[in-house]
């Protein structure tokens, strides 16, 4: 805490900006904030968004002694720049060209007014080669990095490779750039770029346009960190080295290691009242649901699912600490932070014990599954047989289910644990689709259907409200991925298949602009077997984009709709994609004769096994 405050103090070694910096992202704590290692955090005036622990070489005891700031100079030392020399350097006008990192050449006045006196005029661009164009690719899906989306960890000596304007990368405070693709888009010109290609152009970016928002515009062109030495803290002992740092190597299996991800690895900071854990995935597509967290007791366990892998973080913590916390992720760099409320405000040593399989990385499925104790807190009428139960989660867990995934309900039955999978949906087909918002989502619901001969069913039926049931991580195979640029989605339910479609529809509905149809066909016996039937006809009506359409297997005279099971005559009717090209996926759930039935049927009509999702256990 004292190095932390000292550094806040700015005992000569912070240094003030002349203009404000854009709003920082980083959480409060990290400023200055000790970390589990104990180790100075690098002095900063604020906090580079999203940036991780300086790697160790860039402690300030490894740097040569601070020159106290140059009155007017916008720079400060980057933790993360390897050549941050002297800020003396830094003070200094730029000799070279200031169009370094400049935007673009039409970005506005405040620019022009900030370009320093020897700036050299920017580089006309090509034809189709504007921000809006950058913009456009940044956005149209490609792999700029050509690293499928991968973050890795870079040496210093892969960075050097990498010198090429076809193969140019360049590291800014810690992170490391593929801007090959980026070349023809950079007003300063290629020539420009490459002055700082495979090294650390840090301070070149600093002495121009600190407030380039550079981590969005290359957010998609991020190859990944550069690469930590292990640091030693002064008071180093054992217990740290299992509780900090990389993973053991013995904990890597030799699978892992040819195709998996990379293991990721975990940190911890404090302040008087906060304790941040922060886990690096190097993973993009890290969302709030890739992470679950239980508190339980003095038990901390964080489980991060990265593809098919799992990632837990499992110690007794050392300190008492508050039910409630946060979870937060950065996305792009795939960082997640989860900040605990101590009870007393003490300085923590240690985080805690490793307990089992703590720093684990191992296929998901040889783990476990984990259950926590939900409260029902209410249920439902849906139909004559199926009702809507809600589950509250318990106050120190952090659980969302993905879409299209299911969780596992446990409950003893006469002396023995029975579990059976469920598929959480929305309250309501109506409910917004909301990116979770702090405090954590508490509540879970499902459409259940009650088999008066069933084993598991009649017993859930039983709870009152206030009970208890065991509800498991969740599992499944469906990836959001698969919604990405969609123009058709056709969902194929049969009774309560209907469950996993509905944060399916609710998902593509809100978050899909490419959406331009969702036909849903429902196959039940009857007319009062259907699932929220007036909400679907509402929806159907409220938003074009969606259409309904149902079919009995039992009807009454009365039912003027389409009849029969599944076939090849009412799926080629239905499915009528836009043009050949168009992307398309078919979801299938229902009992496994049904979706076996349709799929075959699916394969026969010629649509390819990438357009086709069947949601099985
Ligand atoms: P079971 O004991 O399995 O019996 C079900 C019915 O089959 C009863 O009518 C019973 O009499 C009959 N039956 C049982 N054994 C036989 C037999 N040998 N011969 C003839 N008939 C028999 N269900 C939902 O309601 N909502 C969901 O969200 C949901 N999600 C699911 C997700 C997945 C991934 C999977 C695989 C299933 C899901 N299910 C869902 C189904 C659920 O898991 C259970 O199978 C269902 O609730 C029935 O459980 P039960 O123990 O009450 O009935
Ligand atoms: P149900 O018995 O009420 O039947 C609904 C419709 O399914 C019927 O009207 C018919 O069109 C079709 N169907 C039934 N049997 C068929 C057969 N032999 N061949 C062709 N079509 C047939 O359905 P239910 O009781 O609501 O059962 C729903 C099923 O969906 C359960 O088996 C459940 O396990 C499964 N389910 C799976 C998931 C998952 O994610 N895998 C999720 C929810 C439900």
């Amino acid at each position: 805490m004292e190095i932390a405050k000292r550094t806040e103090n700015g005992s000569g070694q912070c240094v003030h900006l002349c203009r404000p910096p854009p709003a920082p992202d980083l959480p409060m704590q990290h400023r200055g904030a000790d970390s589990g290692y104990n180790a100075l955090a690098p002095p900063r005036a604020y906090p580079a968004p999203s940036l991780p622990p300086a790697p160790s070489r860039l402690l300030p005891s490894d740097l040569p002694a601070p020159h106290p700031p140059c009155p007017g100079s916008a720079a400060v030392r980057s933790p993360g720049s390897r050549f941050a020399s002297s800020l003396r350097v830094l003070c200094s006008p730029p000799r070279r060209s200031a169009v370094f990192w400049r935007p673009w050449i039409d970005d506005g006045g405040e620019k022009e007014q900030e370009a320093p006196h020897n700036a050299v005029e920017a580089v006309p661009l090509k034809q189709g080669r504007s921000l809006m164009d950058w913009i456009r690719l940044t956005k149209s899906g490609k792999d700029l990095t050509g690293l499928k989306g991968r973050l890795i960890e870079v040496t210093e000596e892969e960075l050097k490779k990498h010198n090429k304007k076809d193969d140019c990368w360049i590291c800014i405070r810690g992170f490391v750039y593929n801007v090959s693709p980026y070349m023809e888009y950079h007003p300063g010109g290629e020539d420009e770029l490459m002055r700082a290609a495979g090294s650390d152009g840090t301070d070149l970016f600093d002495q121009v346009h600190r407030w380039v928002n550079y981590e969005s515009m290359l957010k998609e062109c991020l190859v990944g960190r550069m690469a930590m030495k292990p640091a030693l803290p002064k008071d180093y002992h054992e217990e740290k080295k299992v509780l900090n740092g990389m993973l053991p190597q013995s904990q890597v299996t030799d699978t892992l290691a040819k195709e998996g991800p990379s293991s990721p690895s975990y940190d911890w900071f404090q302040t008087d009242s906060l304790v941040t854990i922060v886990i690096y995935t190097k993973q993009k597509d890290i969302n709030l649901d890739s992470v679950i967290v239980d508190h339980r007791d003095d038990s901390f366990r964080a489980e991060t699912v990265i593809k098919d892998y799992s990632y837990l973080v499992h110690v007794a913590l050392s300190h008492e600490i508050q039910e409630d916390f946060s979870v937060l992720v950065v996305e792009n760099v795939g960082k997640i932070e989860i900040v605990l409320k101590k009870k007393e405000n003490t300085s923590w040593k240690c985080l805690g014990h490793p307990q089992e399989n703590h720093n684990s990385f191992i296929p998901k499925k040889d783990t476990g599954l984990f259950y926590r104790k939900c409260q029902l807190v209410s249920k439902e009428d849906v139909t004559h047989d199926t009702k809507l139960f809600c589950l509250m989660l318990p106050p120190s867990t952090h659980l969302e289910v993905p879409v299209g995934q299911h969780v596992y309900l446990r409950l003893p039955i006469t002396g023995t644990e029975i579990v059976k999978p469920y598929t959480p949906v929305c309250d309501s087909l109506f409910s917004e689709f909301k990116e979770p918002v702090l405090p954590n989502n508490i509540y879970i619901y499902f459409l259940i259907k009650i088999y008066p001969a069933g084993f598991f069913t009649p017993e859930l039926d039983q709870l009152q409200i206030g009970d208890y049931v065991s509800v498991s991580n969740p599992e499944g195979n469906f990836i959001i991925s698969q919604l990405q640029e969609l123009e058709d989605l056709f969902l194929l339910a049969a009774g309560t298949g209907f469950t996993p479609m509905v944060k399916v529809l609710n998902y593509a509905l809100t978050n899909i602009p490419s959406l331009r149809k969702v036909k849903l066909m429902f196959f039940n016996k009857t007319e009062d077997d259907i699932i929220w039937r007036s909400q679907l006809e509402k929806l159907a009506f409220k938003d074009k984009r969606f259409e309904v359409e149902f079919v009995l297997s039992a009807p009454t005279s009365e039912w003027s709709g389409k009849q029969g099971y599944i076939s090849p005559a009412l799926l080629s009717e239905f499915l009528k994609r836009r043009s050949d090209t168009s992307k398309v996926l078919i979801c299938l759930c229902g009992p496994t004769p049904f979706t076996e039935q349709g799929m075959k049927m699916l394969h026969d009509l010629n649509f390819s096994k990438d357009e086709i999702h069947s949601f099985t256990a």
